[in-house]
């Protein structure tokens, strides 16, 4: 197909890699030409250098990719657009490299999801911040673009503050997390220290939480964004669930509302219906109304993984509410919100 967006993924090995390599193959508008992951996998086919584990077996069309080692010089120029799922710890100075050659990056890893230039991009939410954009090439010199996906719990949560802050107004947030395994990484978490268990600490995933939804519900304006007032505060664990994350959350509203004004919220919220995108689900709230869901296992495939889905919603006092939020980390959480981007850009003739 002569319109296809030729696509690479950096870190294509890893858990977050795969997701993209599997959604990419199975869209219309991509074709997968580059992969790249560590020094290790180089030289050898994707089929034979990955240990396949997000469906039962990778992408056909992928099979005979040869892996690169991850090194920016080496990206071909015809790509389109970079997929970053790369560890942060080697992310950042990649990325950067990569922007500087004059690709488009879209990435997971959390180097610069905070800084001034950068868009942080939940589509549904923020897409006006895509601005930043200019300000970054302005600053940076450069002519390729860094956009950057949300923290997975972040993704998630946001998603269920968006439309209510737009029309209550938030004015706090408590929330705890239970999140998978797989938001870990491949390696993340040994079987002997998670089985039969909950680990009550996730490092540095509290400070995300505390800041990025602020960011995403911020508002744009002179060419930089004005985080949102409101304060969020975490506590984040790690539970024996493969994929998706759950969150208890305790929200506190500006103005009054009763239950079914909030679920009327969640479910009309559409910012993104009818513009033919993939991957923007028809609804990106999914409230349920069975005491017993959301639950990872039977609803993180919801809306094909980029739903969040919510429920056991509680009015608790004036202003005070209780509920669940259930997303999928490595879609919304990761790569299927970093494509979901990439549509958007597509779409607005910018890329
Ligand atoms: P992962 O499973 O550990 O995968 C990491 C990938 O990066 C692999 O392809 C790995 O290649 C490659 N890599 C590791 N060290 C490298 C190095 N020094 N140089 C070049 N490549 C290297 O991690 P992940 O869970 O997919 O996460 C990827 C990124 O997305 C991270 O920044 C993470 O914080 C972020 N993220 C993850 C989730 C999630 O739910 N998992 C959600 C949101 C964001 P090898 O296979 O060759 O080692």
């Amino acid at each position: 197909m002569a319109d296809r967006l030729r696509a690479a993924v950096l870190g294509a090995t890893g858990l977050v890699g795969q997701m993209f390599v599997k959604l990419l193959a199975e869209h219309p508008r991509f074709e997968v030409v580059y992969l790249a992951a560590s020094e290790r996998r180089a030289g050898r086919r994707y089929c034979e250098a990955v240990e396949w584990v997000v469906s039962s077996d990778p992408p056909g069309v992928v099979c005979d990719v040869v892996v690169d080692r991850v090194d920016p010089e080496r990206i071909p120029r015809d790509v389109d657009v970079v997929f970053s799922a790369l560890p942060s710890s080697v992310a950042g100075e990649v990325e950067v490299g990569v922007a500087r050659r004059g690709f488009t990056v879209v990435s997971n890893a959390s180097p610069m999801r905070l800084d001034e230039d950068v868009p942080l991009l939940v589509p549904e939410i923020n897409w006006e911040h895509v601005k930043l954009v200019e300000v970054q090439r302005r600053r940076r010199g450069w002519s390729g673009a860094i956009y950057k996906n949300p923290n997975c719990s972040t993704a998630i949560l946001v998603l269920s503050l968006a439309p209510l802050h737009r029309e209550l107004g938030v004015e706090e947030v408590y929330v705890t997390t239970m999140q998978a395994v797989s938001g870990a990484g491949y390696a993340g978490v040994p079987s002997m220290a998670i089985l039969d268990n909950i680990i009550p600490f996730i490092a540095k995933e509290e400070e995300k939480l505390g800041n990025e939804p602020r960011k995403i519900l911020g508002e744009l304006r002179g060419g930089r964004v004005e985080p949102a007032r409101f304060k969020v505060y975490a506590t984040t664990t790690r539970v024996p669930v493969l994929h998706g994350h759950l969150e208890s959350v305790f929200l506190r509203t500006v103005r009054d509302a009763q239950p079914e004004d909030i679920i009327r919220l969640w479910e009309e919220w559409s910012p993104l219906k009818g513009r033919g995108l993939r991957l923007a689900p028809e609804k990106p709230v999914v409230y349920r109304r069975e005491v017993d869901r959301p639950q990872p296992r039977l609803d993180r495939s919801t809306g094909g993984g980029m739903s969040s889905v919510t429920g056991r919603l509680r009015r608790l006092g004036e202003r005070l509410f209780a509920y669940l939020v259930l997303g999928h980390n490595l879609v919304r959480g990761a790569a299927g919100n970093a494509i979901l981007i990439a549509e958007m850009l597509a779409a607005e003739g910018m890329l």
